[in-house]
C-alpha cells in the first residue's frame, strides 16, 4: 500500500460522516502520487499525513433573537487547517448546508489554492448553518455579532484572516468587522473583503470572478483560442456569476445562463452589462430571485433547475462553461452533454462543483479544465493584496490592483503547467494546481521539523 492510499483510508476511517471532505482529499492525494517519488523526505516527515489534518477546529454556539424576540440557535465553525506559509486564511460561508465536513474541504482545498497565489496565507475556513435569506437587516447584524463574539477568540490579522464566502458579502463582512472592532478597540486587518471606507480594497469584490475569466483566458490562449464570440455558460447569480459576466462581456463573450437555488434562467440573447447591472442590484439590493430577471427581460426559466441539467435536457451548446454557485452541481452525465456539444473550455469559478466524475470527462476529452483552486484563487490573491494594503496603510489604485490580479492568475496558471510538465504530467491542470501548491507547503513544514 502506499502512503497516499493509507493517508485516504485513514481519513475515511476517522471521519466516516465527511464525504465532501473525503472527497477534496482523494481528489488532491490522488494526483500527488507522482510528489511520493521524488521526495522521500516528505514521506520519512509525515507531511501526507500531517497535511490532512487540521491545526485546530473550533466548533461553537451561537445564539441569537429574530425581530418577534425568538431566540434561535446555530452552530459555528472555523477550521485553521494548516498555517505553515502564512497566517491562516479563507472565508465565511452561512449557508443551512454548512456542516464540518464541507468547512473541511473548503479549508483543505483553500491550503494549496492560497499557496498557488504565492502570497504569504495559510489555509482555513469558517462559516454556520445560519441562512441570511429572508431574514431582516436587524436579524443578519444580529447574528453576525452573535457569530464574532465567539470568533474573535481565534482570529487576529498575524493569526487568521477570514473573509466571505457563500452567504456572506459586503453586509455581513461590515456587521462582523465593526463588532469586533468593538470587541477588541483595534481597527486592524483582521477581515477580508470590508468596505472601501474601512480598509477594503478596491477590485476585492470583482476579483473572484474577473480571475476566474482570466484564468479562462490563459488556457484559451494556450490553445490560440479567445473569448470573442463564444457562447458561455455561467451557473449562480451571487459574488463570483456576477463578476464573471461583466467580464465574459467586456472579453466578447454570450453570457446565457444565470441560477439560483430556485431557477435556472437562459436568455439566448445574451446577458449583456445592462442586464448584468439588473442582476446585481436584484441580488445584492434587493435581495430578490433570478426569476424576476426572467420576468424583466422574457428570457426562459426552470423553475427548481440546476443550469448544467437545463443545458443537458435542452441541448444547448456552450463553447465555455463557468460553474459559479456551488460544490458538485455539475456531474458526469452534464459533462458529457458538454463535451458531446462541442464545449472548449471549463474553468471552476465556485469550490469543487464538477464531481470527481465529471472531472474524468473533462480529462479523457482533452477540455481545457482549470479547477476551482487554480481557477477561482484570484478572490483569496486579492485579500491577500487587501491585508498588504493593510499593513502598509496605504491604498492602491483600481488599475493597480487588476494589474496585480491579472499578473497572479497568469503566474497561477504558468506555474500548474510548468509542475505538470516536472512530475510528468504535462498540460494536466488538476496534477500541476495540486502539486505547486503541495510542494511549497510541504517544503516549510520540512524546515519547522514536527510541529
Ligand atoms: P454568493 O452567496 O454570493 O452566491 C452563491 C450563488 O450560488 C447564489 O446565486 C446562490 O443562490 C447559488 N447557489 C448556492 N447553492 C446553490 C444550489 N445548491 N443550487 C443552485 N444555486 C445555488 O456566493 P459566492 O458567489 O461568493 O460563491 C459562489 C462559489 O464560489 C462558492 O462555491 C464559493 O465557495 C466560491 N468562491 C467564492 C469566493 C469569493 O470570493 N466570494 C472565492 C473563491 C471561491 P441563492 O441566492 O438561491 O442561495
Amino acid at each position: 500500500m502506499s502512503v497516499i492510499s493509507d493517508v485516504i483510508d485513514k481519513v475515511k476511517q476517522t471521519d466516516p460522516g465527511q464525504k465532501e471532505f473525503h472527497q477534496a482529499v482523494i481528489e488532491v492525494m490522488e494526483t500527488l502520487e507522482p510528489t511520493v517519488d521524488k521526495h522521500p523526505e516528505f514521506v520519512k516527515a509525515g507531511i501526507y499525513e500531517r497535511i490532512v489534518e487540521p491545526e485546530r477546529v473550533i466548533i461553537f454556539r451561537v445564539p441569537w433573537t429574530d425581530d418577534n424576540g425568538k431566540v434561535h440557535v446555530n452552530r459555528g465553525f472555523r477550521v485553521q487547517f494548516n498555517n505553515a506559509i502564512g497566517p491562516f486564511k479563507g472565508g465565511l460561508r452561512f449557508h443551512p448546508s454548512v456542516n464540518l465536513g464541507i468547512i473541511k474541504f473548503l479549508g483543505f482545498e483553500q491550503i494549496f489554492k492560497n499557496s498557488l497565489t504565492t502570497l504569504p496565507m495559510g489555509g482555513g475556513k469558517g462559516g454556520s448553518d445560519f441562512d441570511p435569506k429572508g431574514r431582516s437587516d436587524d436579524e443578519v447584524m444580529r447574528f453576525c455579532q452573535a457569530f464574532m463574539r465567539e470568533l474573535s477568540r481565534h482570529i487576529g490579522p498575524e493569526t487568521d484572516v477570514p473573509a466571505g464566502d457563500i452567504g456572506v458579502g459586503a453586509r455581513e463582512v461590515g456587521y462582523m468587522y465593526g463588532y469586533y472592532k468593538k470587541l477588541k478597540n483595534e481597527h486592524t486587518g483582521v477581515l477580508t473583503g470590508k468596505g472601501l471606507e474601512y480598509g477594503g480594497s478596491l477590485i476585492r469584490p470583482e476579483a473572484t470572478g474577473y480571475g476566474t475569466v482570466y484564468f479562462a483566458i490563459e488556457m484559451l490562449a494556450n490553445r490560440g483560442l479567445d473569448f470573442k464570440d463564444k457562447v458561455v455558460a455561467v451557473s449562480g447569480s451571487g459574488n463570483v456569476a456576477q463578476y464573471a459576466i461583466e467580464k465574459v462581456n467586456e472579453m466578447g463573450g454570450r453570457v446565457i445562463s444565470v441560477c439560483d437555488s430556485g431557477a435556472t434562467v437562459i436568455d439566448e440573447s445574451g446577458i449583456d452589462m445592462e442586464k448584468c447591472c439588473f442582476l446585481m442590484a436584484l441580488k445584492n439590493v434587493h435581495r430578490g430571485r433570478v426569476s424576476e430577471f426572467a420576468e424583466k427581460y422574457h428570457a426562459a426559466c426552470f423553475d427548481g433547475k440546476n443550469v448544467w441539467d437545463v443545458i443537458r435536457e435542452q441541448g444547448i451548446k456552450v463553447d465555455i462553461a463557468l460553474p459559479c454557485a456551488t460544490q458538485n452541481e455539475l456531474d458526469a452525465q452534464n459533462a458529457e452533454a458538454l463535451v458531446n456539444n462541442g464545449c472548449i473550455c471549463v474553468a471552476e469559478g465556485a469550490n469543487m462543483p464538477s464531481t470527481p466524475e465529471a472531472v474524468r470527462v473533462f480529462r479523457e476529452n482533452n477540455i481545457l479544465y482549470g479547477p476551482g483552486k487554480a481557477a477561482n484563487a484570484g478572490g483569496v490573491a486579492t485579500s491577500g493584496l487587501e491585508m498588504s494594503q493593510n499593513s502598509l496603510k496605504l491604498s492602491w489604485s483600481r488599475e493597480e490592483v487588476d494589474n496585480r490580479l491579472r499578473t497572479i492568475m497568469k503566474n497561477i496558471h504558468n506555474s500548474c503547467l510548468d509542475a505538470a510538465e516536472v512530475y510528468g504530467k504535462k498540460g494536466d491542470y488538476v496534477s500541476g494546481a495540486n502539486i505547486a501548491g503541495f510542494v511549497k507547503v510541504a517544503n516549510a513544514m520540512l524546515a519547522y521539523g514536527v510541529v
